[in-house]
């Protein structure tokens, strides 16, 4: 029986991998990726490894999630070193547990190694801090599910002090932001599309809440990041901020009387 690795991709950059994803996956015999995995993080792999391909490719799944759980299973018995790579980081938005609970059952061997999930990219690519203190205390991973039974969007948990990462906002921008402002979020809120995060063809586009119906879809992956801190003012009057402690009490001012909830 050989150990199934779980390994973080990261969210593009091969230079954001992990030391340890790297070695995994110079050792490994066979890899099972999904389609968001770069082709340069690919090329770390063993050259004698197996790649097999499992993603999602225009929509059309190449496998369905329990043939890929079966397929884990079944690698295990005859290779040693079986890697399940996945973009970011393994156990967001990944359906992780899934074949954990297949490898568990069948009693295989694993071990999770950790990547940079694509919210901490697209943060650095934006360069703006989650948990700016001025403006946010806590930080919420969300995504955008269009399926009525679907209870990713418990919003919830949105305070005025929370940043919103919303995964897999879909090409439907129109949607996304009507469905914020029917959850109470003020339109004028910041909002930031970050695409491609970390990678050479990574697009910013900074927006709101209402302006975000009408902007330009940006190419997949993307994801957003609604909330005070996703302002360009936030850059702008940091500096200030050390300097004056009123310089930051105008802008938290201005957004704190426009979040509003609904009545309940
Ligand atoms: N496990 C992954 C997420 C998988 S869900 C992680 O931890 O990052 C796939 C979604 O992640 C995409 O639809 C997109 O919203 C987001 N995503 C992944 N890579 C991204 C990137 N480089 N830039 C922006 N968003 C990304």
């Amino acid at each position: 029986m050989g150990k199934v690795y779980l390994v973080g991709a990261g969210p593009g950059d091969p230079e954001l991998l992990t030391v340890k994803a790297a070695r995994v996956l110079a050792l490994a015999d066979i890899v099972l990726h999904d389609s968001l995995v770069s082709r340069e993080v690919l090329a770390k792999v063993s050259p004698r490894a197996n790649i097999i391909d499992v993603g999602k490719r225009c929509g059309r799944k190449l496998l369905a999630q329990d043939e890929i759980n079966s397929l884990l299973v079944s690698y295990a018995a005859s290779n040693e070193v079986v890697v399940r790579l996945k973009g970011g980081d393994p156990l967001i938005f990944g359906r992780a547990g899934e074949e954990l609970e297949a490898l568990r059952n069948a009693g295989v061997e694993f071990e999770v190694v950790p990547g940079v999930t694509a919210a901490i990219g697209a943060a650095a690519a934006a360069g703006i801090s989650l948990t700016d203190r001025r403006f946010a205390s806590q930080i919420l991973f969300s995504t955008f599910s269009r399926r009525p039974e679907g209870h990713a969007m418990d919003w919830g948990a949105v305070t005025p002090a929370t940043t919103l990462v919303l995964y897999m906002p879909g090409p439907d921008y129109a949607e996304v932001s009507e469905r914020l402002c029917d959850a109470g979020l003020p339109s004028e809120l910041p909002c930031v599309i970050v695409s491609n995060a970390t990678s050479s063809q990574q697009q910013v586009r900074w927006t709101t809440v209402a302006k975000l119906a009408h902007e330009e879809k940006l190419p997949a992956p993307a994801l957003l990041i609604v909330g005070r801190v996703a302002s360009q003012q936030v850059r702008e009057i940091g500096a200030a901020f050390w300097r004056e402690e009123s310089a930051f009490a105008l802008p938290a001012e201005k957004y704190s009387d426009v979040f509003k909830r609904p009545a309940s």
